[in-house]
């Protein structure tokens, strides 16, 4: 009865739903959660404010193409991010840049410093602190220890629950400064948030006759692997299975756990009308939480109340919350690879998206995945 089925109604699996349907082939989607969007959905709280149930998402690209394809299913709310890190009892710009140094260094001291960077680099350039660390010239290896030391070692630790050890050289040489006043975290050409939300986004992209939706369902209520071949409802399926849940999952996690962080979201409603200076505030020194978001000053509403959100990383436990991040050591990489092998024996199934890949991807970053699987599957 379906040609193709998906599993999981976030990102990747409603624009293959969608691909696959306006081509005519019928499309089931199994989506385990109570709603579609995956971790990008929204909803408005009961004070009419838009949240974003799994944390913050901004929309941004550089790919044409990609912004067309979903200006197709909505308006947008054209919005430029910006996000302040709360440093020495005030909150400054970040990434950090030529405005953040005047704020948060005596005037002499950051004019010094501000002629040094500009002496050395292009203005308008980004540079890592690795970058001004192996500067022969002391105040830029200062100002590469500061930037290290009040914005990213302690946020990192908190983030990933690890000791400053073991926090990855590679990740410590990408930790930009701006040669410059621009203070929006991104620099894509479109930026934007979806003008009634992302939840509606994914509703107008399955919303076709050709697919069917099955919402509080779980891949194995349903489907079941059994050999190399594949049962949906106990009847063998020989059309496409598109996957986007965790690998480990549907192997029955037969080679260990994919290791994952996670968060526990924590919302509050606030009786004043704006709660701090900016969208995001990230929290690096102090406090057990990372960042509060204003969903107010993403999406605005004409409310006397704000909704914000605290975001306090944990440890992820199956069943308990949700796998947010990857967490990329060597050991999970090489049992992601046995599970892609053991996968490469299913002709008819393609794993897609975050979970189902083992990567992060932005949100365009999926959709541009989603379409190119189309693309090669319906050669
Ligand atoms: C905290 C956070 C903030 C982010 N902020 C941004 C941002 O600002 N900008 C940006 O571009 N990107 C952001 N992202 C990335 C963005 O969330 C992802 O790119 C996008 O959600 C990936 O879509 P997906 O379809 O691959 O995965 P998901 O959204 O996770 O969708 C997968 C779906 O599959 C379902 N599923 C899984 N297993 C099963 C099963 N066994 N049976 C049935 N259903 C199943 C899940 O319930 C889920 O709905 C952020 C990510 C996180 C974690």
């Amino acid at each position: 009865m379906f040609d193709i089925v998906i599993i999981g109604a976030g990102m990747a699996g409603a624009v293959l739903a969608e691909r696959f349907a306006a081509h005519g082939k019928k499309v089931l989607v199994i989506e385990r959660r109570q709603h579609v969007a995956g971790n990008c959905y929204d909803e408005l709280d009961d004070n009419g404010i838009l949240i974003h149930k799994y944390g913050p998402h901004l929309f941004h690209t550089d790919d044409a193409q990609i912004w067309e394809y979903l200006s197709r299913f909505t308006d947008w709310h054209v919005y430029h991010h910006r996000v302040k890190a709360f440093i020495d009892g005030k909150p400054v710009p970040i990434p950090f840049n030529l405005n953040t140094l005047q704020e948060v260094l005596p005037r002499s001291l950051a004019n010094k410093l501000e002629d040094a960077l500009l002496e050395n680099y292009e203005y308008g350039k980004k540079i890592s602190i690795l970058e001004l660390k192996q500067s022969s010239n002391k105040d830029l290896q200062f100002l590469a220890d500061f930037v290290y030391e009040k914005i990213f070692l302690h946020y990192t630790e908190k983030q990933w629950g690890l000791t400053p050890d073991k926090i990855s050289g590679a990740v410590t040489a990408r930790v930009p400064v701006l040669i410059g006043r621009d203070d929006r975290y991104f620099y894509d050409r479109f930026q934007a948030v979806p003008k009634r939300g992302y939840n509606v986004l994914v509703k107008n992209l399955i919303d076709h006759k050709n697919i069917k939706l099955l919402l509080n369902t779980d891949f194995h209520d349903v489907m079941e692997l059994r050999g190399e071949k594949i049962y949906l409802f106990r009847r063998k399926f020989k059309g496409r299975l598109i996957y986007t849940g965790q690998l480990d999952e549907l192997f029955d996690k037969k080679f260990g756990k994919l290791p994952y962080r996670s968060v526990d979201m924590k919302f509050e409603t606030i009786a004043t009308e704006k709660f701090q200076s900016a969208p995001v505030v990230n929290y690096p020194n102090n406090y057990d939480f990372t960042r509060i978001t204003e969903f107010k000053q993403i999406h605005p509403a004409a409310t006397p109340c704000t909704t914000i959100l605290r975001e306090y990383p944990q440890e992820y436990v199956m069943g308990r919350n949700e796998p947010y991040y990857p967490i990329f050591t060597e050991d999970a990489v090489a049992m992601y690879k046995k599970y892609a092998d053991e996968l490469a024996n299913f002709q008819n199934i393609t794993a897609v998206g975050r979970l189902a890949e083992y990567r992060y991807y932005d949100i365009d970053d999926v959709v541009r995945r989603a379409l190119d699987v189309f693309n090669d599957l319906n050669d």
